[in-house]
């Protein structure tokens, strides 16, 4: 064990060899629907782009990453095209190494809960971490298996409930996820500072005890498990978002795992390009892990709120994703209001500004994504989808030092949404 520690170490110690020195990540704010469409359907064949934020409606800020190599061509089209734009971050290599420190070691001494929830963390540590969980919380938490991914990883989730009320059949659930997208770091370095906070104040907070006591809760840290894996790993790619299954083309791998959802699949916003960022795969629930999570999930009848956690741009987001119309006015109203409600319980910590409302007018339309599911096929009234921190300073690449904050403004929202679950009682869910 001892040498498989050291061994992984080194591994962790040289980090991502994938080299983004001299890439670039340009904001372009768009002004007309031509623009829009400009930037999305002829500047990625005129030149190499990846999306960092996608173009979506006028006056939205787009944000682009360029090669080192490209970025001059890429500028020139767009000065000649007229567009306005800046550079948001000038060499992404730095950004990712400012970004964090690569551990020392990678697993944390166990048998306690010991947890440095102000660094980001390998697969491997907070796997281990959950299963110190287990033994600490033996009253409270009990880890599920909910599926092997495509490269045969576990994909575990944490579950928990007081221990004051044992009659779980009438408790109603509370499903929470992170790194379904394996970039976006601070999406699972969140949901480990909500769950293991959330435990740490059983007992001695009323009000957790009370959320936890009363709700049945299931929080995944990483979802994507072989592609967060992949953007730590040292032949890997930290800039990876998709799943890392085979593709009809031999040269593109993945598929985006918030894409590949059965409902409405194929439809606004994705791609049929196995080489794109958001390809929907060849099919609704191609991917394992999708169909994996969506069966448990569905299983679960008592679930009745659902966030899946990304980052960034900051928004709080409720279906629908595929289309501009509302759900129906009464759900859509329950709905928004928890939004709000979060938005302004997160502006309350650190004042950080989070815009609410339907997935597709706050960024983009979406289809087959994982709220529209929950709630559409599902019927779990409160579900969401929710963008972290930031607003694009840095992007993916967040900081080390903004996890913590991260995490204290978004317990109490978490906090909002479980009181709404618990004030609705054991759903009716389809
Ligand atoms: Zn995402």
């Amino acid at each position: 064990m001892f040498r498989a520690v050291v061994a992984l170490s080194v591994l962790a110690l040289t980090g991502a060899s994938k080299s983004y020195t001299e890439d670039a990540v340009l904001r372009i704010i768009p002004r007309t629907e031509s623009e829009v469409a400009l930037l999305r359907e002829d500047l990625p064949v005129a030149v190499p782009t990846s999306w960092w934020r996608e173009p979506s409606y006028p006056a939205q800020y787009v944000d682009a990453h360029f090669s080192g190599s490209n970025l001059k061509q890429a500028q020139a089209l767009l000065d000649n095209a007229g567009f306005s734009y800046t550079t948001l971050i000038d060499d992404v290599q730095k950004a990712i190494d400012a970004s964090y420190e690569p551990p020392s070691q990678l697993f944390t001494v166990s048998n306690d809960v010991e947890f440095d929830y102000s660094k980001y963390h390998s697969l491997e540590e907070i796997s281990d971490w959950m299963v110190t969980l287990e033994k600490t919380y033996p009253d409270l938490v009990s880890l599920v298996d909910v599926g092997k991914s495509f490269e045969g990883r576990t994909i575990k989730a944490v579950k928990f409930t007081g221990a004051s009320s044992n009659s779980t059949a009438t408790k109603a659930g509370l499903w929470l996820d992170g790194g379904i997208h394996a970039r976006e770091w601070v999406s699972p370095a969140t949901n480990v500072y909500v769950l293991g906070h959330l435990l740490d104040a059983y007992g001695k907070d009323d009000e957790t005890t009370k959320l936890i006591d009363g709700l049945e809760w299931y929080i995944l840290p990483v979802f994507n498990v072989d592609g967060y894996s992949y953007t730590w790993a040292e032949d890997g790619d930290r800039m990876w978002r998709k799943t890392r299954s085979t593709t009809s083309s031999k040269l593109c791998t993945g598929v985006d795992p918030n894409r590949n959802w059965d409902m409405h699949w194929g439809e606004a916003g994705t791609s049929k390009n196995p080489c794109a960022d958001d390809f929907q795969g060849k099919s609704a629930f191609s991917e394992i892990e999708v169909s994996s999570v969506a069966s448990f999930i569905q299983s679960q009848k008592n679930i009745n709120g659902y966030v899946n956690f990304h980052s960034y741009s900051q928004l709080w987001m409720s279906p629908w994703g595929y289309t501009d119309n509302l759900p129906e006015t009464e759900d859509y109203n329950k709905q928004n209001d928890v939004s709000e409600a979060a938005a302004a319980a997160i502006k309350a910590i650190h004042g950080s500004e989070f815009e609410f409302g339907p997935i597709s007018k706050t960024i983009y339309p979406a289809s087959g994504s994982s709220a529209d599911w929950t709630y559409g096929v599902c019927g779990i009234l409160y579900s969401y989808g929710v963008e972290l921190r930031d607003t694009g300073a840095y992007g993916f690449l967040l900081p080390e030092d903004q996890i913590v904050p991260s995490g204290e403004e978004i317990l109490p929202a978490v906090k909002v949404l479980a009181h709404a679950v618990l004030e609705a009682g054991f759903p009716d869910r389809k």
